[in-house]
């Protein structure tokens, strides 16, 4: 029966020391609280550290952890207080969560911090590695574990890995600042399945890969060395009903009122960790300004700030914390009077009763993060909102991943003192009937997709993914197919081998003219052309005196320009199809005016076709002029004897008779070949996929749908598999 397996820095439970004797206490988190409700898979273990650091644990401390957490589904990941300061305070949180914050002032980039959370992600593999049976689903949280996907996958090819972030993903421009960005993007790509809280996220994750790991996003979709990789938003919810009820009890809301609403004052709350990223300082300045601008509310509203400790470890929070407490001394010493007190402040975490009560009472919820993952205190706040006689308002920052989901909040910039002024004014304002249409739509919303509904969605989706992986394009050459061709290729007596050149010999470069073949490849070429039981042609869209510059000394069969040229072993070449390149003149004026708009695109001619290459350009604007370019080129060939191609950062107009599929027809027909192998790894290549008889073995290079039957990943990977080929024992020559 499969299994779930969850794995985040933190384990659900908490377990206090108090002398020498433990207690363990669940947490009712976000994640915990969804994943409880799932009715399947029922087995579940989850991994964390426990939150003491080991070096301060007796060996009998760990037996005693290890046996308590096991009562609550969990298994500790014990880490050492280096490992805590390097890894947790350091990596995590100095490095990652300021820079996906868009604080890239407070980022710290630290060599020996990304070591220690390198080897604390190492770690956590080594103690899953053992524990995962086959079928089991492995699904990694958050921020501190970006690496861990990578490594199971490495591991564990067939794993179902799903990984969820809950923290913003930032754009490039940020993500570029990262020595170590590269490596962080293939580790979370070794899950089959990645979640963030908002589109915008999956947006620039994509965008991210794409820039800096190469691999193409089909939507959001992506071939990871053969394995389809899906990318998608999950909007993390709340467990409603807990909140709506709890709100519901009236004596703890008693209770509250008694304190913090005298008769005839409004509450506004702010609730957050102590963070820098929940914008508590600009939050409290833009009250300031209320107060200035409106003086009307003095005595009439108050503040209620809560402020829950939050990694006191690190510097900033310290310093932030002075400067906010030194806020609300000077707002109370300003405006405050012997009767009011115009912010009260908490620093500490209320209980969940408290919690709730809070946001049944307030008046307004003021939440302005300057940038959060997703923001749970505003769906809370939301939920809570059960009392039809005293409905309250949420003000909310736009940069909350929350906002996307409740737009019917007032949505405020975080930055603009101003306008959460007047917004503060428009909440204590706004008509009970209002305000109660906004919240149960709200509400609605976040009764409908629950935190159960999220779990539930994201592991339904990785399953999907599984699914799909299985029926999804060709199957790796590898292992025992591998074998098989090469056991067929030594067994067969005459072989036909169909070699694309530019991504399937050699790699893309910038420069088309860059890409000549190496002295490694001309050798293993030249071993396979000493056996004299193969065929080999070079068959490519580069023009003839490329071919001939290149492989001109080779006795072998050389197909420029897609098949409009041929040159057989005596090095003589022949036109296959008549030149008729009148259209050239019509369509050139074009192409050329999208050089002129692209920034490092250019025209190559050849003879049957001008192509427009985009492959220097800045890929946004290259996808973009790419479709621009094709659209305006429909157009203008419908009524000419010529197609427009996408292929790999390029647009190709060219004569249609001309394709690789009708050049290599003869070939194939010629005899009763017993070895056919063909590799290629763009559109033109796909016409000689399409016409190759059964026995043939089809490879394509890279990602992407295809019509081969196989598929190899990288330049690298195929060049390994030809000198393989080369490495066999060539046949005897045919006896005369
Ligand atoms: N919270 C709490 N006690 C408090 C204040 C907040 O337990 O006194 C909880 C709150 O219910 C919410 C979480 O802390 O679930 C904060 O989550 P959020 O997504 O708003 O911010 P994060 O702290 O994850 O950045």
């Amino acid at each position: 029966m499969s299994r779930l397996l969850i794995i985040s820095n933190r384990l659900p439970v908490s377990v206090t020391r108090q002398a020498d004797s433990l207690s363990f206490q669940p947490s009712v988190g976000g994640v915990a609280t969804g994943i409880a409700s799932l009715e399947e898979p029922k087995q579940r273990l989850w991994f964390g550290w426990p939150g003491i650091a080991s070096d301060r644990l007796s060996s009998e401390h760990k037996h005693q952890i290890a046996e308590g957490v096991q009562e609550h589904g969990c298994k500790p990941v014990f880490l050492t207080s280096a490992e805590v300061r390097d890894f947790y305070f350091g990596f995590a949180n100095r490095t990652i969560w300021p820079l996906f914050h868009y604080f890239s002032h407070y980022t710290v980039f630290d060599e020996s911090y990304w070591r220690a959370y390198k080897k604390v992600n190492e770690h956590f593999c080594r103690e899953i590695m053992p524990q995962i049976k086959l079928g089991d689903k492995i699904w990694v949280h958050d921020y501190q574990l970006m690496l861990l996907p990578g490594m199971l996958r490495a591991k564990r090819p067939e794993a179902h890995i799903g990984f969820f972030l809950h923290i913003p993903f930032p754009s490039f421009e940020l993500l570029r600042l990262l020595p170590w960005r590269r490596e962080l993007l293939e580790g979370i790509l070794g899950a089959d399945l990645v979640g963030f809280h908002e589109y915008e996220y999956v947006r620039h994750f994509l965008s991210s890969v794409y820039r800096i790991s190469d691999y193409e996003p089909h939507l959001s979709q992506l071939m990871v060395q053969n394995r389809l990789v899906r990318v998608d938003a999950f909007p993390m919810g709340i467990d409603y009903h807990r909140f709506a009820e709890s709100s519901r009890r009236p004596e703890v809301t008693k209770e509250i009122k008694k304190i913090h609403h005298p008769a005839g004052q409004r509450m506004i709350i702010s609730v957050d960790r102590l963070d820098y990223t929940k914008g508590i300082l600009k939050r409290l300045e833009a009250y300031d300004w209320f107060l200035r601008q409106y003086p009307e509310y003095r005595e009439k509203v108050s503040l209620v700030v809560v402020a829950v400790p939050s990694r006191t470890k690190v510097d900033v929070y310290n310093e932030l914390r002075e400067q906010i407490e030194r806020m609300i001394g000077h707002i109370n010493g300003e405006y405050g009077t012997l009767d009011w007190t115009p912010v009260s402040y908490l620093y500490r975490s209320l209980p969940f009763e408290k919690l709730t009560a809070l946001y049944a009472v307030a008046d307004v919820a003021l939440i302005t993060p300057l940038r959060d993952g997703m923001n749970l205190v505003a769906k809370e706040f939301v939920a809570c909102q059960q009392d039809k006689n005293h409905p309250g308002v949420l003000i909310l920052s736009e940069m909350a991943g929350a906002a996307s989901e409740l737009a019917e909040a007032i949505v405020i910039n975080p930055h603009d003192k101003e306008s959460i002024a007047s917004a503060l004014r428009q909440a204590l304002e706004m008509p009970q009937a209002e305000r109660l249409k906004r919240n149960r739509m709200m509400q609605e919303r976040l009764r409908r997709y629950t935190v159960a509904r999220w779990a539930g969605d994201f592991l339904q989706s990785l399953e999907q993914v599984k699914t799909k992986q299985h029926i999804h394009g060709p199957a790796p050459l590898t292992g025992a197919v591998r074998k098989k061709l090469l056991s067929e290729y030594s067994a067969a007596e005459q072989r036909l081998i169909l070699l694309d050149y530019d991504g399937t010999l050699v790699s893309y470069v910038k420069q088309p003219e860059d890409a000549m073949p190496d002295t490694t490849l001309l050798g293993t070429l030249q071993s396979l052309l000493a056996d004299q039981a193969n065929t080999i042609i070079i068959i490519s869209g580069r023009d003839r005196d490329t071919l001939t510059q290149w492989f001109g000394n080779l006795k072998m069969t050389l197909i420029a320009e897609h098949g409009a040229y041929m040159r057989d072993e005596s090095g003589v070449w022949n036109a296959q199809v008549k030149p008729d390149n009148e259209w050239k003149e019509i369509i050139r004026p074009m192409l050329e005016l999208y050089v002129d708009r692209t920034p490092g695109a250019f025209i190559e001619e050849k003879t049957f076709s001008l192509v427009w290459h985009c492959r220097k350009s800045e890929p946004d604007l290259a996808n973009l002029r790419t479709q621009e370019l094709k659209d305006a080129l429909m157009a203008m060939t419908a009524n000419l004897n010529i197609g427009v191609f996408e292929g790999a950062k390029i647009v190709e107009v060219k004569h249609i008779g001309v394709n690789k599929g009708q050049a290599v027809l003869p070939w194939v027909s010629r005899q009763q070949w017993p070895f056919i192998f063909v590799a290629g790894d763009d559109y033109t290549d796909e016409d000689m996929f399409a016409v190759m008889p059964e026995n043939a073995f089809t490879c394509k290079i890279g990602p992407g749908p295809s019509r081969a039957q196989y598929r190899l990943n990288t330049v690298g990977d195929f060049r390994e598999l030809l000198t393989a080929m080369a490495d066999l024992k060539p046949k005897p020559k045919p006896q005369q």
